[in-house]
């Protein structure tokens, strides 16, 4: 058909007909980009993350963090395969609120181990990736030395929707991770609500990143973050701010001897640094790895691994078991209209509940 704008009404233009358009993507490239990433069976990945191949570690995380079925069903065989290797690590949790100089501080604690010759995996739950459309935590810009180390591996926060499903992504991510050969493993949250926990149920040591404030610090920190710290690091321990880091050292250490003892025989350490001029980051790092001497000596290591493995599987009951119910269309419909009668107070909540579980038990 000929242009439309060659109709007599567009009288005094001509528009020519064009010329075929080469297609946008090289043909050749894509079969080749096809072609290397090529699926591989479950021992496959194994044997190359066993390797300690960066790039199938990588595609191995992405399988563990995607919701599709036989995704995951591949990575569970994956998981599986590298559990044996795995375990050989120090894992550590960093904490701290936007601001607190997270990110900063993970560059400097992460050169430094790397330094000393180890390798490094820096991981992230932050369960509001999902609704940022992308996760601050973990991302590579935020750790411009560490990124570029051969010797790092960084992954930013899987975006999993519910807190569970985050932390139970990132808890099989250290697996993956251990099995390439990573002995030491950081894994980043933010320090606000729930995630502190799910953190500190992974990892071997639990560090909290704090700001010198206006001496009323200790009013805004949760009693219950307080308890689970194995350590707590006073950040921007610089300049003017020197002083302020002490004061509230001194502060957190009193408030600490009101705490009753860890299970673990270790009494928390309070110390200053500061991450941007690195001052002060071997004494956190010897805070570390003598904690770390300590609970292996008395058995707490592997007991509190022991204790965290327990806790992966009731965790993963649970969550499997609610992803059940809530997401069978039945129950969907009988709680959608049980809940119109709970809002209308034509039924009590305790009865509809019972009807709808009655329902679901029957099946
Ligand atoms: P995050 O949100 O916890 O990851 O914090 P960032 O690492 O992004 O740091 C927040 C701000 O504090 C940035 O502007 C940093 O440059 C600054 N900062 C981080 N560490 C230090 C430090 O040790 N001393 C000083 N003076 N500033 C720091």
């Amino acid at each position: 058909m000929d242009h439309i704008e060659n109709n007599s009404e567009y009288a005094g233009l001509t528009v020519n007909k064009g010329i075929a358009q080469p297609p946008s993507i090289n043909p050749y490239l894509a079969q080749r980009l096809k072609a290397r990433r090529r699926e591989y069976t479950a021992a496959e990945y194994v044997e190359q993350i066993l390797k300690g191949d960066i790039t199938v570690l990588s595609q191995a995380v992405t399988l563990v963090e995607s919701q599709l079925p036989e995704h995951q069903a591949i990575a569970q065989e994956v998981i599986a395969g590298c559990l044996p290797y795995a375990g050989r690590s120090v894992r550590i949790g960093i904490s701290g609120v936007p601001g607190a100089g997270k990110s900063t501080s993970i560059d400097a604690f992460g050169m430094h181990v790397i330094g000393r010759g180890n390798k490094l995996a820096v991981l992230a739950i932050d369960p509001s990736s999902e609704r940022s459309k992308g996760s601050i935590l973990g991302d590579k810009t935020r750790m411009e030395r560490l990124s570029v180390q051969d010797n790092a591996f960084i992954r930013p926060s899987p975006s999993a929707g519910s807190l569970g499903g985050v932390a139970r992504k990132t808890r099989e991510t250290i697996i993956l991770c251990e099995a390439a050969g990573f002995d030491t493993i950081f894994v980043e949250t933010v320090g606000v609500g729930q995630s502190e926990t799910a953190c500190h149920s992974m990892v071997d040591f639990f560090l909290l990143i704090q700001l010198a404030g206006t001496g009323d610090e200790l009013q805004g920190i949760k009693r219950g973050i307080m308890e689970m710290a194995d350590g707590i690091v006073i950040n921007k321990a610089d300049g003017n701010n020197i002083e302020k880091a002490q004061l509230a050292q001194a502060h957190f250490r009193n408030a600490l001897h009101l705490f009753p003892a860890s299970p673990s025989g270790w009494a928390p350490q309070v110390l200053t640094y500061s991450g941007y001029y690195e001052i002060g980051i071997e004494e956190v790092w010897k805070m570390i790895d003598d904690y770390t001497d300590f609970v292996k000596k008395n058995g707490y290591f592997e007991h509190r691994r022991r204790e965290q493995s327990r806790y992966w599987m009731t965790e993963t009951i649970d969550e499997q078991l609610r992803s059940h119910f809530y997401n069978n269309p039945d129950i969907a419909r009988l709680l959608a209209e049980k809940e119109r009668l709970v809002l209308a107070a034509a039924q009590s909540p305790f009865a509809a509940a019972q009807d709808i579980l009655d329902h679901y038990f029957e099946r």
